[in-house]
């Protein structure tokens, strides 16, 4: 089998996500073969290093052995069973090691499979928890500008990405996005987090006008990873906290992308420091393993759904794997890679080799932005450096990067006009300095005249 005959097999059978399916007459599809660390190798032997974590999913590199061994292990036991009557003893464990890793409030999980239907489930629990309390008329939920929470219809709702908005317009929940205290967008010579205050006035006059209307506020705490990573400044978190509290509103953390160590932290929430109502896990969860999600929530919302059953007060949702056994003990693996090595200092000290191998890219004529939270450094392409014009998005310069990088042994896929780095941990600081080559080569390239 070769290169060629897979994706001949491939463009025949399969539908791929996040694709216009006719790039791919010119966009070649690439077929991997295995993954060992941070690196790829597709079927003709080309290795491309994985310095997006495979959509940030891998934390500690492909095919890592701990994890490996314990989904081995959990597979001779017992590979599923249904989760409501029933329970298994990862499920159990990894409930323990969770509540114990997270904000002493979170004392709950509930699981499903992938990030979205985790949002779906903090939505619902949200809104069920203030009917269950006979509070009516909170029906609404609040999110920022740019904000991207899944692509269920309930998250899409909560989301702000104008493409999928427009879409899906008729489809879609009443939801209201206020302006975002993304950094990016602050005054010459304005702190992050002054600027960060300042836009919270926006949030705080939402929740006092509606706060009558509305279930919960949900976040990305720290980094708006799919909204081209834009960042912005913990005390906009603390200040959250303070107003939902006020308002007698709730807080959900979305922490699909930036939990696990990600922005320098194990929770972004903890730099707050804040403690959410209800905090949603995925993607990293299972070190990239297999899909698992997973709300975490505190005793008084477990609360108000703890009645007779003739209350009908119980919690409605059930998706089929909901806590499979081989995605728990391989998500109790990935803890476990956490509880014996320290992965937050070793990442910080990665984080510095990052900042460093890529000071340059600002004086770039066409980089308008480098930013950078722990693990996650992101360089933003714009026509003009002065006005921070961005390129006409039909140009499609973030692409010219991407396929740059495939030529030179670097999975780089860009979001629009960013280029960013979001490695599995393993990496190391000559793979981190080998990336940066070839950013850089490739910003070049895809920033020439036309
Ligand atoms: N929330 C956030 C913050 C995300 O970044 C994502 C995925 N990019 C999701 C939710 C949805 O996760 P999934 O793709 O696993 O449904």
């Amino acid at each position: 089998m070769d290169n060629a005959e897979l994706v001949a097999r491939d463009l025949r059978a399969v539908w791929h996500p996040c694709t216009q399916m006719k790039d791919h007459e010119q966009l070649p599809l690439i077929p991997i073969r295995r993954g060992e660390g941070v690196w790829l190798e597709d079927f003709d032997g080309n290795r491309y290093l994985d310095a997006i974590s495979s959509w940030w999913v891998n934390l500690f590199g492909h095919g890592h052995p701990h994890i490996r061994r314990r989904i081995r292990r959990q597979l001779d036991r017992l590979e599923h069973v249904i989760l409501a009557g029933f329970t298994h003893e990862p499920a159990v464990t990894l409930s323990e090691k969770l509540v114990a890793a997270t904000p002493r409030r979170l004392t709950r999980c509930f699981y499903a499979e992938n990030g979205s239907a985790a949002v779906e489930i903090a939505l619902k629990m949200s809104f069920h928890y203030w009917k269950n309390l006979g509070i009516p008329g909170k029906t609404e939920f609040v999110s920022l500008h740019n904000s991207y929470h899944g692509e269920t219809l309930g998250a899409l709702s909560v989301g702000d990405v104008e493409l999928y908005k427009k879409t899906y317009a008729p489809l879609l929940l009443r939801s209201r996005q206020v302006a975002s205290p993304d950094a990016y967008h602050r005054d010459a010579g304005e702190s992050e987090s002054d600027y960060a205050e300042r836009q919270f006035e926006h949030m705080e006059s939402t929740l006092a006008r509606h706060s009558e209307r509305i279930c919960a506020v949900i976040v990305e705490p720290l980094v708006q990873c799919a909204g081209f990573m834009r960042m912005y400044d913990p005390v906009y978190l603390k200040l959250l906290r303070d107003a939902c509290d006020r308002y007698g509103v709730h807080l959900i953390a979305d922490e699909c992308a930036v939990g696990f160590g990600r922005t320098g932290s194990m929770f972004a929430c903890q730099q707050g420091p804040v403690e959410p109502d209800f905090l949603c896990l995925a993607k990293g969860l299972t070190g990239g393993f297999l899909p698992l999600s997973a709300v975490l929530t505190g005793e008084n919302v477990f609360a108000a759904f703890y009645d007779d059953y003739e209350t009908l007060k119980g919690f409605l949702h059930s998706h089929s794997y909901t806590g499979n056994p081989l995605a728990c003990a391989a998500a109790i693996a990935t803890l476990e890679l956490f509880e014996r090595n320290d992965v937050i200092a070793r990442n910080r000290a990665l984080a510095g080799v990052m900042r460093e191998t890529t000071a340059h890219f600002r004086e770039h004529p066409h980089v308008g932005d480098v930013r950078q939270r722990g693990m996650i450094l992101a360089i933003e392409l714009v026509k003009n450096k002065d006005r921070r014009e961005p390129y006409d998005w039909r140009e499609r310069r973030g692409l010219e990067v991407y396929r740059y990088g495939l030529r030179h042994q670097a999975l780089l896929r860009p979001l629009g006009n960013v280029v960013y780095f979001m490695p599995p941990y393993v990496i190391s600081e000559d793979e981190l300095r080998q990336l940066a080559d070839v950013a850089w080569e490739g910003i070049q390239l895809a920033a020439k005249d036309r």
